[in-house]
């Protein structure tokens, strides 16, 4: 276990500690980079503008959906092979169960659903076990929910779920386990380079490193401005539904995709004999700022489309909502993410435009990351992903 770097014997902090590396934003993405430079030896401090696992940004909300057979193109699929071993790792590390091996079900046209399309082709090109259901064989593996006439389905045994704040919080755990100083309440406000390295302003206090990582989510268009990054956030909103307990994790239920013409709705089961949580992947609204996500209620046509799809394929819930939370994704034009080197400024390297399906890659980002930050490089074929 490391020294925690830049403080001194008091737990104070170190007025003059220079760092090897700032890391700027500690969601999602950064808890993972702060985690994997920590446990190569170097010097990080991660700053954050609120508390660690807030919910003003976009990974929060207990759960994210995660699969390797990735209809939004085959590219991603080694990535996520190296993600899935560091899920692993990091429970191993964490002690933790952060990974639930639910599977997972899509519903949809097979000659009409683009997700579907996708599914299949990834599962084909990279051999990820994958079984085609008939509407009676779907029905009668999972009774809790209900096909359309002219659907098939795909089970994919190695989908899942992974937990949210538990993992944001484990990384940063662990990075201050290996010596890393991650600081909340930190907002930066400016950051420049000079001979000598990065200088970081926060409101507080000016810190010094060689290089510095920018994990900034839905203000990463506003930390890289002279970047114009042609990001565009959308506020999303995440529902959980009382259900019957045959909805439950433990009672076999696994996470589910319903592809309904241009709709996708997405989920996950019940935990702890709670509430199954559902959610639309098109619907939401464009906003201008982070801070304009926040909703007093749902606006009444989400809320009844959503209630639409669950009187439609999931008898067992009832329309009765528990909660709700506003989140945010943060798009690129081509829902790509955008990972890179700054292209005049060799020290800053950024990782964003997470478009709405980055979480379950956070631990190959953090380890992309730490290698484009050390070496300039790395061995993780991200070329799709550079900034054009
Ligand atoms: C509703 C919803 C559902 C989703 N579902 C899935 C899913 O099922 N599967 C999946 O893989 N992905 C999913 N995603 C996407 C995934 O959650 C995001 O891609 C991921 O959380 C983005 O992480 P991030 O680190 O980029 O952003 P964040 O976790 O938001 O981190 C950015 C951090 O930077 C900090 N910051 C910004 N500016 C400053 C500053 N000036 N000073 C200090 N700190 C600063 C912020 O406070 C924040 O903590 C979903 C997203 C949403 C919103």
């Amino acid at each position: 276990m490391g020294e925690m770097f830049g403080k001194n014997a008091n737990g104070n902090l170190n007025e003059d500690a220079r760092f090897d590396v700032i890391v700027l934003g500690v969601g999602g993405m950064g808890s993972a980079a702060c985690y994997h430079l920590a446990k190569r030896g170097v010097r990080v401090l991660g700053l954050e503008q609120f508390s660690l696992t807030h919910d003003r940004g976009s990974s929060h909300g207990e759960t994210r959906i995660i699969r390797k057979a990735y209809f939004e193109d085959p590219s991603y699929v080694p990535l996520l092979e190296r993600a899935y071993q560091l899920w692993g790792e990091l429970e191993a590390e964490a002690q933790e169960r952060l990974f639930e091996r639910t599977g997972l079900v899509l519903f949809g046209k097979p000659e009409e659903s683009v997700v579907y399309r996708g599914t299949h082709e990834s599962a084909k090109k990279y051999s990820i076990p994958m079984e085609t259901l008939l509407i009676s064989e779907a029905a009668s593996k999972f009774p809790m929910f209900r096909a359309k006439a002219g659907e098939s389905a795909l089970y994919e045994p190695s989908g899942g779920f992974v937990l949210a704040e538990a993992s944001v919080a484990a990384h940063a755990r662990l990075a201050r386990a290996h010596g890393a100083l991650i600081l909340e309440n930190q907002t930066v406000l400016d950051y420049k380079s000079d001979d000598e390295g990065v200088v970081v302003r926060t409101r507080e206090q000016v810190f010094r490193a060689e290089k510095l990582v920018i994990t900034g989510g839905a203000w990463t268009k506003m930390l890289l401005a002279d970047l114009g990054l042609p990001l565009r956030l959308k506020r999303m909103i995440l529902y959980w539904f009382k259900a019957s307990p045959e909805y439950a994790l433990e009672n076999g239920t696994p996470c589910f995709f319903f592809q309904d013409g241009e709709e996708l709705t997405y989920g996950s089961p019940k935990r702890d004999g709670w509430a199954i949580k559902i959610a639309s992947h098109n619907r939401g609204a464009w906003v201008e700022a982070p801070q304009d996500k926040f909703l007093l209620a749902p606006p009444a046509d989400e809320l009844t489309a959503m209630r639409k799809v669950l009187n439609e394929r999931m008898p067992g819930v009832t329309g009765e909502l528990v909660k709700f939370a506003t989140c945010l994704y943060t798009m690129t034009p081509d829902e790509n993410f955008v990972i890179d080197t700054h292209p005049v400024d060799s020290r800053i390297v950024f990782a964003g435009g997470f478009s709405g399906h980055g979480f379950k890659f956070a631990p190959v980002i953090g380890e992309i990351l730490a290698d484009l930050v050390q070496s300039g490089r790395t061995q993780h074929p991200i070329e799709f992903l550079h900034i054009r």
